[in-house]
């Protein structure tokens, strides 16, 4: 059934995949949502006072809980290393339906447990959202190779195959919820999510039936961002302050919007970081379902760090 909403998804895709096409490291297809439409982590953005206080210098750097400077300088943020983040969508094995371009984001469960096994084995570290922010706005410690892992789209699979082959390795993932998916088949459910969260994941919004954000205006700020994050904040007892954009796609003009309603991070996929505002651009590549691990690895080389 090609649904209305099925076909403004393939053309937002066309669109995507044009999008990011300039950048040879990156897959071609971009974030998709299925038939049904498918929503990040205010978390104490500020911390305990005493690890910004001059007097005890040497150890917070690695122990303390890291403060988080959301006014700091664009440039300096800039400057820093980037730390690879990877994007996926559905963990699962193709099937004959499955199109060339779908199998881009669509990774079965072998080569799933490969890619993390390898970044195990390579590694790295995964941080959280709320590290990477502490790094990235007052140059925090971050662990060795540090490395992001994100879902998209509310998949089961993520819940089912994604997540506990990460807590093999210790790492952790972040989550972008689209809030309408919550209970439907073949997706999260609001206690799912929140079991997630227990376990020490971070859940992200990913508004609520995946609309480009380029499109929004008046009451869509509300519907795809106000609620979407309210909810979740409801379903895991957190703030909630990440966001990731629906395909990648964003605008300069969708910031301060985001902004004004408590996003403090936007992710997006491997476009440009806006040169004002890096912190609601942050770049992501899609794990695609084709690469091996050693692809995988070859791709976070070309992607990240090229400047
Ligand atoms: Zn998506």
């Amino acid at each position: 059934m090609l649904t209305s909403f099925t076909r403004c998804t393939l053309k937002l895709l066309a669109a995507a995949t044009l999008f990011t096409a300039c950048d040879p490291a990156q897959p071609t297809a971009t974030n998709v949502a299925s038939a049904a439409p498918e929503p990040l982590v205010d978390s104490a953005a500020v911390l305990p006072s005493d690890t910004v206080t001059a007097a005890s210098p040497v150890q917070e750097t690695a122990l303390a809980p890291q403060a988080i400077n959301l006014a700091a300088d664009a440039a300096a943020i800039l400057a820093r290393p980037e730390v690879p983040i990877l994007c996926y969508h559905q963990i699962r094995d193709w099937t004959a339906t499955d199109s060339e371009l779908a199998k881009t984001y669509i990774v079965p469960e072998e080569r799933f447990r490969e890619q993390i096994k390898m970044l195990a084995d390579s590694g790295y570290h995964t941080v959280s959202p709320d590290e990477l922010m502490a790094y990235l706005t007052t140059g925090a410690y971050l662990p060795e190779k540090p490395i992001m892992l994100t879902f998209d789209d509310t998949n089961l699979t993520q819940y089912e195959v994604a997540a506990p082959e990460l807590e093999k390795y210790g790492f952790k993932g972040v989550f972008f919820v689209m809030t309408v998916s919550l209970g439907r088949p073949r997706y999260m459910s609001s206690a799912q999510v929140r079991e997630l969260a227990d376990r020490g994941h971070t859940i992200g919004s990913h508004t609520w039936d995946h609309h480009n954000v380029k499109n929004y205006e008046g009451q869509d700020w509300v519907t795809q961002v106000e609620k979407p994050k309210k909810k979740l904040e409801e379903i895991v007892g957190q703030p909630v302050t990440y966001f990731a954009y629906p395909f990648g796609l964003w605008n300069p003009q969708a910031i301060p919007e985001l902004k004004s309603r408590g996003t403090t991070a936007a992710f997006q996929l491997a476009a440009a970081q806006d040169r004002q505002e890096p912190l609601h651009s942050i770049r992501r590549i899609i794990a695609s379902g084709y690469w091996s691990p050693a692809s995988l690895h070859r791709n976070m080389a070309g992607s990240f760090n090229k400047n």
